[in-house]
């Protein structure tokens, strides 16, 4: 389903994050995808709706779409961890290697079409795809190299979310241009193989609204530092996300070859700007973290699955307090929701600090603090406006059902807060992705055909 230029229509809410903060009896007028008209203070007409509260959608900086279809099929006690004993990110790693020696174009289109559905069910209306998976289940190109490319942009039609398309640059194991593993043999490419892709990513999402196209440079593992320096001349304007310092093993490993940690490395060796998003970048030292902050790059958060991985905490209190900016991933799509995302996010740091409302500033309450710096990270990670609930913004709108009691007497930022910290999933009622409604009662309103396509690819994928 692809939204389509609709006439011009009215929308109205008991209340509206706008860009300058909460306003009551709102009234949005959309015309042609955005939003034509904001009145504030107005009286709902007797044929609108009462909507609830709208909040502006919020991008996922980081996803692997297809890893929808592994979750829950990792928490038992795995005996092949590298760092030991212990079932860790990298026994998590072979899992999903093995995941992938199944799962064609059919099987990757139908899990990325649920996932990306599940993201606008959650809150997310646009998604920042990590996409690596280019080769067959042999490890061999496909007759068209950008086959899986092209049912990645399809799952995005099919859902209607804004995409920004990462084609993933992976070519060696580990730091040195150590060869892939045959593990790997389904991301790799060389570097004019590389260059095809984008630009065939490029021709792809044309005709899908607002879609855009970057580059990710893997990790510093996947890439020798001649193929890194290739990258933003790649990427052509678009934004550049790169795999940084998740698991301590890779700060080792960094140390061991440049002397250098990874994110002091990528910062004295590559050009590193807003345009940059750095995935994790959990293992980080406050010289780290305030050149990141100074570079005005993105950190891409993903709490959920640095959570569920055993990662670690990345000092997203500090840094933010600094001004650091950040978004927020679902990467391994474990469980996919925006209000899940941010309550580990604060969690994670009121657990570490044994402090409260850590994330919280003078004028913002805790909810609203994390909203506002995933919504103007996201954007700027995928490269995009982050023009909120703003006359000519595209009409990209979440709604919050206020009649729920989980609401009652609440208003403004406490609205956002019982959502995150005290609401159900099901709070998240309406999704509007460039003003087609394809979320209705907290159901996308394509979710019958594509859970029928993820069950029947869920059943190839893991066939005994
Ligand atoms: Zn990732």
């Amino acid at each position: 389903m692809q939204p389509s230029p609709s006439e011009s229509r009215t929308l109205w809410f008991d209340q509206a994050l706008l860009p300058d903060g909460w306003a009551r009896s709102c009234r949005l007028t959309l015309a042609d995808g955005r939003i034509a008209v904001v009145e504030t203070e107005v009286e709902r007409a007797a044929h609108e709706v009462d909507h609830g509260a709208a909040l502006p959608g919020v991008a996922d900086v980081h996803s692997h779409a297809f890893q929808r279809a592994m979750a829950g099929l990792t928490e038992g006690r795995g005996p092949t961890g590298a760092g030991g004993e212990r079932d860790d990110f990298w026994s998590w790693r072979a899992l999903m290697y093995r995941f992938l020696d199944r799962g064609g174009p059919e099987e990757i289109e139908a899990i990325t079409a649920y996932a990306f559905m599940e993201m606008l069910e959650g809150g997310f209306t646009r998604i920042a795809e990590f996409h690596y998976l280019h080769n067959d289940p042999m490890g061999v190109a496909y007759a068209d190299p950008a086959e899986l490319t092209a049912r990645v942009v399809a799952a995005a039609r099919a859902t209607g979310i804004g995409l920004t398309l990462l084609p993933v640059f992976y070519a060696h194991s580990t730091f040195g241009g150590v060869e892939p593993t045959h593990g790997q043999r389904r991301f790799i490419t060389d570097l004019d193989g590389f260059a095809d892709l984008v630009e065939r990513g490029r021709g792809l999402v044309t005709g899908l609204p607002d879609a855009n196209v970057g580059v990710a440079p893997h990790s510093l593992r996947a890439v020798t530092p001649d193929e890194l320096a290739a990258m933003p001349g790649l990427a052509g304007g678009g934004p550049v996300h790169i795999h940084i310092a998740e698991q301590t093993k890779e700060v080792d490993d960094c140390l061991a070859w440049s002397g250098a940690r990874p994110i002091e490395w990528l910062l004295d060796h590559a050009p590193v700007d807003p345009r940059w998003c750095l995935i994790h970048a959990t293992h980080v030292t406050e010289a780290e973290w305030r050149g990141v902050a100074a570079r005005g790059a993105v950190v891409g958060l993903c709490p959920v699955t640095e959570a569920n991985l055993g990662d670690g905490v990345f000092p997203a209190a500090a840094y933010a307090e600094a001004g650091g900016r950040f978004g927020i991933g679902s990467d391994s799509n474990v469980q996919i929701g925006l209000a899940e995302e941010l309550r580990m996010l604060e969690y994670s740091q009121r657990l570490s600090l044994r402090g409260r409302a850590v994330m919280a500033d003078a004028g913002r309450s805790t909810g609203r603090a994390l909203f506002d710096c995933a919504h103007a990270g996201g954007a700027q990670a995928c490269g995009v406006a982050a023009e909120g609930l703003a006359v000519g913004a595209p009409a990209d709108i979440l709604a919050l059902d206020t009649d729920r009691i989980g609401f009652a007497g609440r208003s403004g930022d406490a609205v956002v807060d019982s959502w995150i910290f005290g609401g159900d999933r099901s709070a998240l009622k309406s999704v509007w992705r460039r003003g087609e409604q394809v979320v209705v009662g907290g159901r996308h309103v394509a979710r019958e055909a594509l859970e029928a396509r993820f069950r029947r690819a869920l059943s190839t994928v893991l066939a005994a």
